[in-house]
């Protein structure tokens, strides 16, 4: 591992003790051997003077809820240093007392939660403490003798701390373990199955000092022969068995959850590893992860049902033997391993589905590179148990925000470049979901900048590529729950006279038959959604037609008819289907102000009145009928099947 310490970049700091923390604790968090999603932590002591003119030492140390990769100066929480040091002199103190009680010695009350760690990272003499939870380290203590081998690999200049609970029993075993120590005889702390600790009176020099331990562990692996795995090539995982373990999974999790094959070599060839069920069942690479991904995985062997069936089982036996009055916890999987297609994560938002990839991801490497130690060993059963219903977990799960209405949620919605179906991409990730959004426009793939999104460029007259499109994002988010089925096109005026074959046949093409395809592929994987239902985008030209627009409101009528019978067969499998008629929604691309200038006066109305000439004398926006379209997907509509909304302000011929 390298230092990626730039002179330029700290000496532009002037030397500001919470800049350069900041600083080099981003250089740790850019590495993700070293820390991963919120893990490891870091501090720097600071003389500060009080409103009272009085001097006093501060501790400012990670604030919970922060990330070493992108944290800023007020993601450290600055705590009295004495009330720290106080703390640590009682003989036992339960961690919701230590939080408040660091929370109550804080100098500014709008900063986050101290870390569990800062009466730690007091308890060390130094100006600036480093801690991360190095992979090398971890994998190397976490074999049947890593004692032996870290004492043997550091020497004498290391405190090496045996495995207690992170928090006051940790930093309680330091104050023991340091009492009459001379700090200056150590280079750091070991602490086996969780992490390393360096200190030094000098940002870099504590930093550099955990790339040097760290790089230390790497080449000790290399020189015992712990090789990475052989990469290997895997197949995807198949849509419609991941949409079916997808559905599994949220069953046993009581709630929509979305799922994402890895199918990268190195997780293809762990997946393979002919010992694979039961080394993937000895437990997380830190005991901090288990919170994340639980304390194993589903291992997909048999018949998936079979398999989870045996995982739920096998949790609660888990929970039984080690519960002590906990508040159980869901026993869904949060990840699984599936021979030759890698691993699958699970959970309720796309961030989730990320940490879970790259904490597993980092935890098969370990795996692989331990056994060939003697043997991959994780922590035992009780102490997993004791961090996975630690008191803090659980009362964070008391104080946990109530989910969006549509979290764990995906959606596909077609036409989504402009206009109504970019609009109802917008409000359905803004209900939680995640969403699918297909345009034949190129500018699709890039048109939502965000994870809740896939930009998917498909022209819904092409059936392979509607197909393709439909798996491309079962294999991103797991399933499919919703469909806004709205692409079409408004050909230009003509009586049925002088109709041209192509325009009306193009009309029908996308307004009616390209809808049918995208129900028709969509239907087995609807079957398999959470509360599943289709909105199809109709107009206000099937209950009031015009002459002139033939070619579309024939192919919108059809669409209409299509839903009515869509409704009809499809109820019995728990499919709602409804239809929207919008008018006059005048904030789309085809509408630009000199068209709109040109209405208006053909009309003779001013700009205002054109856009408002209904019932109600309202707009009526794209944004509106996408709620509205949204709202037909929720909960409010779940008893209504194969309605038809006119959208529109109120219109007298509609009406
Ligand atoms: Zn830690």
């Amino acid at each position: 591992m390298k230092s990626l310490w730039n002179e330029g970049e700290a000496s532009a700091l002037n030397n500001d003790l919470l800049k350069l923390r900041v600083y080099t604790s981003r250089l740790l968090g850019k590495e993700e051997d070293l820390v991963l999603h919120g893990g490891g932590n870091t501090s720097v002591k600071i003389k500060k003077t009080n409103i009272f003119g009085q001097e006093e030492d501060i501790l400012y140390v990670k604030g919970s809820g922060w990330d070493l990769a992108t944290i800023e100066e007020p993601g450290f929480a600055p705590v009295k240093l004495d009330a720290l040091l106080a703390l640590a002199e009682l003989d036992e103190l339960s961690d919701l007392e230590m939080v408040r009680n660091q929370r109550m010695a804080m100098i500014d009350p709008g900063a986050p939660n101290p870390s569990v760690e800062a009466i730690l990272h007091a308890l060390i003499p130094y100006t600036f403490v480093d801690h991360s939870h190095a992979d090398a380290v971890v994998t190397i203590s976490n074999t049947p003798n890593g004692r032996e081998r870290i004492e043997e690999l550091y020497g004498k200049n290391m405190l090496i701390v045996p495995y207690v609970m992170p928090g006051f029993i940790l930093a309680k075993e330091i104050y023991n373990m340091t009492r009459g120590l001379d700090w200056d005889t150590i280079d750091g702390m070991i602490l086996m199955n969780h992490g390393v600790f360096t200190f030094h009176a000098d940002a870099r020099e504590s930093y550099e000092r955990m790339i040097q331990i760290v790089s230390q562990a790497e080449d000790y692996l290399k020189s015992e022969g712990a090789q990475l795995i052989d990469e290997a090539a895997g197949t995807p995982a198949n849509a419609l068995q991941l949409a079916k373990l997808r559905r599994r999974i949220s069953e046993v999790w009581k709630k929509p959850v979305l799922a994402r094959n890895d199918h990268s070599p190195a997780t293809v060839a762990f997946s393979n590893l002919s010992n694979i069920g039961e080394i993937a069942n000895r437990g997380p690479l830190t005991p901090d992860h288990i919170i994340r991904t639980k304390r194993t995985p589903l291992i997909l062997q048999h018949e998936a049902d079979q398999d989870l069936s045996a995982f739920v089982a096998n949790y609660n036996q888990y929970f039984d033997t080690y519960n002590q009055g906990e508040t159980k916890l869901d026993q869904a999987p949060r990840w699984a391993v599936w021979p030759g297609h890698g691993a699958v994560s699970f959970g309720p938002a796309v961030k989730n589905l990320k940490i879970i990839e790259d904490v597993t991801r980092h935890t098969a490497k370990a795996i692989h590179q331990a056994e060939q130690l003697g043997g991959w060993k994780a922590l035992p059963l009780d102490d997993l148990f004791e961090m996975e219903y630690w008191s803090l977990e659980q009362a964070k799960l008391k104080r946990a925000k109530k989910p969006l209405p549509m979290q764990g949620k995906v959606a596909l919605v077609t036409g989504a470049a402009g206009g109504i179906g970019k609009a109802c991409v917008e409000s359905l990730v803004a209900e939680g979901a995640v969403v699918a959004a297909l345009d034949i426009n190129p500018a699709i793939v890039a048109a939502f900048d965000q994870n809740e999104v896939l930009g998917i460029q498909c022209d819904v007259t092409d059936m392979t590529q509607l197909e393709q499109a439909i798996h491309q994002t079962v294999s991103y988010f797991g399933g499919l729950d919703m469909l806004v089925t709205n692409a079409g096109i408004f050909p230009k005026s003509a009586t049925i006279a002088d109709m041209d074959g192509d325009l009306w046949q193009k009309s029908l093409d996308i307004n009616v038959t390209s809808h049918q395809r995208l129900l028709q592929l969509a239907v087995p994987f609807l079957e398999l959604g959470f509360e599943p239902a289709v909105v199809i985008i109709g107009s206000k030209n099937v209950p009031a037609p015009g002459p002139g627009a033939s070619a579309y409101s024939v192919a919108k009528a059809g669409l209409t008819q299509l839903g009515r019978i869509a409704a009809m067969e499809l109820g019995v499998k728990g499919i709602r289907v409804n239809i929207i008629h919008p008018n006059a929604v005048y904030d789309t691309a085809i509408w630009t102000d000199e068209i709109l200038a040109a209405r208006a006066k053909h009309y003779g109305l001013t700009i205002e009145q054109y856009k408002t000439n209904n019932v109600l004398r309202v707009e009526v926006t794209s944004r509106d009928v996408a709620d509205l379209a949204t709202l037909m997907l929720g909960p409010s509509f779940s008893k209504i099947t194969g309605a038809q909304i006119p959208i529109d302000g109120g219109n007298d011929r509609v009406i």
